[in-house]
């Protein structure tokens, strides 16, 4: 079942009859009267007065069928203009339309017909946000359904651990489960930290080479990345922290990072990114403190066969403009 069904059935689930208008307006604002309690004949009334008087209609029908006549037959998908049409009426998505000669329905061939009634009524159409069963209770126009579904802050987060491609997705609560079950992930509970991170072959620097360690303050979740790379031909480490959370959420706070030792000190204070942004896209950007594979020896204390880097840190939330 696509999401579309899923978010209509949420929301219209004490429908009572077959077809029963909703009108939602640009701002997505709630009808203005309870339409349920109205007979069908008298929302049809209703919803023509709602739409003279916006100049434009907008509107779902939930249980039409509608959605599944703007699916792609061939690949399931929702369609978007140019949505194409056999010369029988069958219609199909563009890209489905470039791979297959024949309508896949008539087996006609197919030309370069296009079907803009169809696209038309899509563009009359208010939908549920594709993570209404997340809490998005967001109306989307139709052809903003997929941007909006890009951005939506009700999406899943991606899991942030740097090791792997991992595929796992899901809220912070789950996000966090995850971590602690799948990943091995201690969760530490404090605004400050001290970490030791020793390396017995510092001279193999590999763009592999990183630690994750997650924590928690101020009701949030944060996790400190500790990365080799090479910068250039310049191997160097590189430490950073993103907040499990939105990108606003994320900026409400700021850390600082301190790797030292022989009476010299590094010191990086910088705001925490949001794990939507990929650690990877962090880390080149420089976004964090970063220590060359030399300084990082001499911080070390030894005769540089072993990495031995201890970083103080703290996270505070940020008070002023408050
Ligand atoms: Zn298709
Ligand atoms: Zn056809
Ligand atoms: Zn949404
Ligand atoms: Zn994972």
């Amino acid at each position: 079942m696509t999401n579309f069904l899923l978010g209509k059935k949420q929301t219209f689930a004490s429908s009572s009859c077959t077809v029963q208008p909703i009108i939602m307006d640009e701002s997505s604002s709630p009808p203005p009267m309870n339409l349920k309690s109205l007979k069908p004949k008298e929302q049809v009334q209703h919803q023509s007065a709602v739409n003279s008087s916006h100049g434009k209609s907008s509107f779902i029908l939930p249980n039409s069928g509608i959605d599944k006549l703007l699916e792609c037959p061939v690949c399931r998908n929702t369609m978007f203009p140019p949505i194409q049409q056999c010369p029988s009426g069958h219609t199909l998505c563009f890209s489905c339309k470039n791979k297959v000669n024949k309508c896949p329905i008539c087996r006609k061939e197919i030309g370069q017909i296009r079907c803009l009634a169809l696209e038309k009524l899509a563009a009359s159409l208010q939908l549920p946000c594709s993570y209404h069963h997340l809490g998005c209770t967001e109306m989307i126009p139709y052809y903003s359904k997929l941007q909006h579904k890009t951005h939506c802050v009700y999406r899943p987060y991606a899991c942030p651990h740097p090791g792997s491609d991992c595929p796992f997705t899901g809220d912070i609560h789950e996000l966090m489960s995850h971590l602690k079950q799948c990943h091995k992930l201690d969760l530490q509970a404090g605004s400050t930290f001290n970490h030791r991170y020793v390396k017995q072959d510092p001279h193999s620097v590999d763009n592999c080479s990183w630690t994750l360690t997650l924590f928690n303050c101020f009701d949030r979740y944060f996790c400190l990345h500790f990365e080799a790379f090479v910068i250039g031909c310049e191997p160097v480490y590189m430490a950073f922290i993103r907040f499990i959370g939105e990108e606003s959420e994320a900026r409400k706070f700021n850390y600082c990072l301190e790797i030292g030792g022989h009476g010299r000190k590094m010191k990086w204070q910088g705001v925490p990114r949001s794990i939507r942004t990929h650690h990877r896209m962090v880390r080149d950007s420089y976004d964090g403190l970063i220590v060359h594979r030399n300084l990082a020896l001499y911080f070390s204390g030894n005769d540089q066969k072993v990495l031995k880097l201890r970083v103080f840190g703290r996270i505070w939330k940020e008070t002023w403009g408050i």
